[in-house]
């Protein structure tokens, strides 16, 4: 703030105010109100040495007959000692020095004078006062006017050669009593304030400790959490292993007796080998999904970012679910923004896990009309979207289809299959690749849901270990 004001002086006005500024700069260990006090004790005697040596000097040409005083050549030898102690770390001694000195130099001028000059005088000791109570503390600026007023007050009355000072001795001891009790009072303020920033300070410590022991506590929690997600997916990917080997098996079996490889059936043996299959399928399906789901959520699976095209991502997707919309009498289209860079990075198997779903999904939930592939370009991002003309998902539904085994409709009765599981691994596989997805539907129209990820086309180098 200072230095944008003095940015803002002329340049010659600056410079000067900058050494002046040199001058009085006490030495950096010396500190906040400290460092002001010195500054300004500094300061005031910079200015006192050249007025006194200048007197010096100009009185002799003046009055030639009063010649140099020889009293005002030790002042300003005095005064710029008093200079020079004042810009080291001893500050406080030279302020005390200074005020004894000006004081005592008063008091030699006031008492050996009389009159009007004595009265001048006073003008001085009342600049001492305000320097000492700048620079000094409180007490020291007590006992210099206690002793002001025995000098002053007393001392003319007590020895009667001396020039009586008693009047304006009186003002200035009314004026000093104010001085004294307007900083007794500033400091009283002070140590309130200081008080309340002290309890402030503990109040925020103790927070803060409590703040820490939440923190403790909820790291603790955490990795509670955490070994829990460890131990359930350990036990679902073992679980999972068990159930797939037989299941695999039945299947096996089952296709083999449905291609009549185990003999001839008649149409009502046929069509409960049919539904032992299909229903397998479905069984596998969802012990698979069961199991991706535990690996995401406990961390166990690894991006794989390679570069690749998005048209021919696209493209392996439109094939892969073309005959499944063949079968449900369904159009399906695939646009791709231009704007689009022709390779970008990603993991390409994740990517497409979060496709198929989507796509899966749209396909499985339209009866006419068409769904819509599109991938797009949208600034930093890119974006892939499904769009169907479907049967929607009602506005409650959109809370919670992303959860597991949610679906909109969950009864026995439901007339399309699935777990209820391929959203949730969406969900999470978008959010591993730091991006997010976001569903818009109307009902017996159709869903639009729009995953967001960021667009990367160059692939970051491998991390070189050493
Ligand atoms: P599911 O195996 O049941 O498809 P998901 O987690 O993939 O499980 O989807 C959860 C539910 O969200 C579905 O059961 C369905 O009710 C609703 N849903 C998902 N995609 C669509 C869509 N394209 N159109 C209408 N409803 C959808």
């Amino acid at each position: 703030m200072a230095n944008a004001a003095l940015n803002r002086i002329p340049t010659p006005i600056a410079q000067l105010s900058t050494r002046l500024a040199a001058l009085i700069e006490p030495p950096a260990g010396v500190k906040g109100l400290q460092r002001r006090q010195a500054q300004m004790l500094s300061g005031v005697l910079l200015t006192l040495v050249p007025i006194a040596a200048l007197i010096n000097l100009v009185t002799p040409l003046l009055y030639p007959e009063l010649g140099l005083n020889p009293a005002l050549m030790a002042a300003v030898v005095v005064l710029a000692g008093l200079y020079l102690l004042s810009r080291s770390n001893n500050y406080q001694a030279a302020a005390l020095l200074t005020v004894i000195v000006i004081n005592t130099a008063v008091y030699g001028v006031t008492l050996g004078r009389t009159g009007e000059d004595s009265i001048h005088s006073f003008n001085y000791i009342l600049a001492v006062m305000v320097l000492s109570s700048i620079t000094l503390p409180l007490w020291v600026t007590g006992v210099l006017m206690l002793s002001n007023v025995i000098v002053l007050q007393v001392l003319p009355l007590v020895i009667p050669t001396l020039p009586s000072t008693v009047g304006p001795t009186g003002v200035f001891v009314v004026g000093s009593v104010f001085l004294l009790v307007f900083m007794w009072y500033r400091d009283v303020l002070e140590r309130d304030r200081q008080a309340e920033v002290a309890i402030a300070f503990e109040q925020t410590r103790k927070a803060n400790e409590l703040l820490k022991t939440a923190n403790d506590e909820l790291k603790a929690a955490n990795k509670l959490a955490q070994d829990t997600i460890r131990l359930k997916s350990e036990f679902v990917s073992t679980i999972s292993h068990e159930l797939r080997t037989p299941l695999n098996a039945v299947l096996g079996f089952c296709g083999i007796m449905l291609e009549g490889m185990g003999g001839e059936f008649d149409d009502d043996a046929r069509h409960m080998l049919e539904r032992i299959n299909a229903n397998s399928t479905h069984l596998l399906t969802l012990i698979n999904e069961v199991l991706d789901l535990a690996k995401i959520e406990s961390g166990r699976i690894e991006l794989v970012n390679t570069p690749f095209s998005p048209a021919d991502l696209a493209g392996r997707w439109q094939t892969q679910m073309g005959g499944l919309a063949e079968k449900r009498g369904i159009k399906l289209d695939v646009k791709i923004d231009p704007a689009l860079p022709s390779m970008i990075v990603g993991d390409t198997e994740r990517l497409s896990q979060v496709g198929i779903n989507l796509l899966s999904n749209a396909i499985k939930f339209t009866e006419k009309g068409g769904v819509t592939l599109r991938f797009l370009r949208q600034d930093t991002n890119w974006v892939l979207e499904v769009e169907d003309t479907g049967i929607g998902i009602p506005p409650h539904a959109l809370n919670y289809i992303f959860d597991e085994f949610r679906q909109v409709d969950g009864s026995s009765r439901r007339v399309y299959g699935g777990s209820g599981l391929g959203l949730a691994i969406v969900r999470n596989l978008v959010r591993m690749m730091s991006g997010q997805i976001k569903v818009a539907s109307e009902l017996n129209k159709g869903s639009t849901f729009t995953v967001i990820l960021p667009l990367v086309t160059e692939q970051a180098p491998a991390a070189v270990t050493s």
